[in-house]
């Protein structure tokens, strides 16, 4: 029997962020800003971002960035 991977999606949490685009800058591939400076999150996270999209969410001065797994069923 074969393990599925989980799926993972970034999320904000929008009363804690402040738009400085930090992630953005970090994982441009999945994080793109508005032009207000919050960030919109293009899509699931791939297997090879994975790493650096936890550093994101490490480096989000105001942990408003977070990730969030779901097992398809
Ligand atoms: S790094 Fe954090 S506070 Fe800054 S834009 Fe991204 S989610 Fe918002």
């Amino acid at each position: 029997m074969s393990q599925r991977q989980p799926r993972v999606a970034l999320r904000v949490d929008w009363p804690q962020c402040t738009a400085r685009g930090l992630c953005a800058e970090l994982l441009p591939e999945r994080i793109h800003v508005d032009p207000w400076g919050y960030p919109h999150v293009l899509g699931e996270v791939p297997p090879e971002l994975l790493q650096r999209a936890r550093e994101a969410a490490q480096a989000c001065p105001r942990r408003a960035l977070h990730l969030v797994e779901h097992r398809a069923s």
